[in-house]
């Protein structure tokens, strides 16, 4: 038995436990969330010199002024995305893949993931490195994804990992009935909003104040 890659193994498996109990001290108690946190590698989607504080509840840096968001707060939202008192949730679309990392945390807990990038390298490095993971049920695309992706609407939920300044029609129009949009607005006060779409429209409800990065337009 190689006793320094069991050490290694077993360290992760405790600092990855200790970032599953804190996400419990905050508040989340979605336990698919929790297991699918719990089994994604952090410490694979951002570089090495960071990869000791991967789960740390801190955001870091992943390049091109851009940043891997904090476990709270992706845990946060795709466990209000997924609280639809049951009603299954089938097709994702997440706008600003960065890393990855939180696309492959959708991955596990919804069957159908869409995810869209601006910046052509963060675009490639999350795409080789979900196809390393063997995560396949990811749709990678380079685009500005300020306008959705009408082409596979409907959505069951849209997940925004960037800030709008203001609230897209053309997004929530991309939801399913049912469906569910998890975003923050807001330039310097940004605000967490959950959008519920039913047969006779749209709910708004203001959750909680964030700092994200800000959404950008065009590609590059
Ligand atoms: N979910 C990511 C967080 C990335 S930070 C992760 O787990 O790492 C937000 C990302 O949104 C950045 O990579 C940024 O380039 C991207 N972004 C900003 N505006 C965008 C737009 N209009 N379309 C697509 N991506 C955008």
């Amino acid at each position: 038995m190689n006793m320094r890659l069991n050490g290694i193994g077993m360290t992760s498996q405790r600092t990855r436990q200790r970032m599953i109990d804190r996400l419990r001290d905050q508040g989340i108690r979605d336990e698919a969330v929790l297991a699918a946190m719990y089994e994604v590698p952090r410490h694979l989607f951002v570089d090495e010199a960071l990869a000791s504080r991967a789960y740390d509840d801190v955001s870091l840096p992943i390049n091109y002024e851009q940043t891997i968001s904090q476990p709270y707060i992706v845990a946060r939202m795709i466990e209000v995305l997924r609280d639809t008192g049951g009603r299954p949730m089938r097709r994702v679309l997440e706008i600003g893949t960065g890393c990855g990392y939180q696309a492959a945390v959708l991955a596990h807990v919804f069957p159908e993931v869409y995810t869209m990038e601006r910046i052509q390298p963060l675009y490639e490095r999350a795409r080789n490195k979900l196809r390393d993971l063997n995560i396949r049920n990811v749709n990678v695309r380079y685009a500005d994804g300020s306008a959705g992706l009408p082409e596979w609407a409907p959505f069951d939920g849209i997940i925004m990992a960037a800030a709008a300044p203001a609230m897209s029609a053309a997004l929530r129009e991309q939801l399913a009935i049912g469906g569910r949009m998890v975003l923050p607005l807001g330039r310097q006060e940004q605000w967490l909003y959950l959008v519920e779409r039913d047969e006779r429209g749209f709910r708004e409800s203001r959750l909680e104040p964030v700092k994200f990065v800000p959404l950008l337009m065009g590609k590059t």
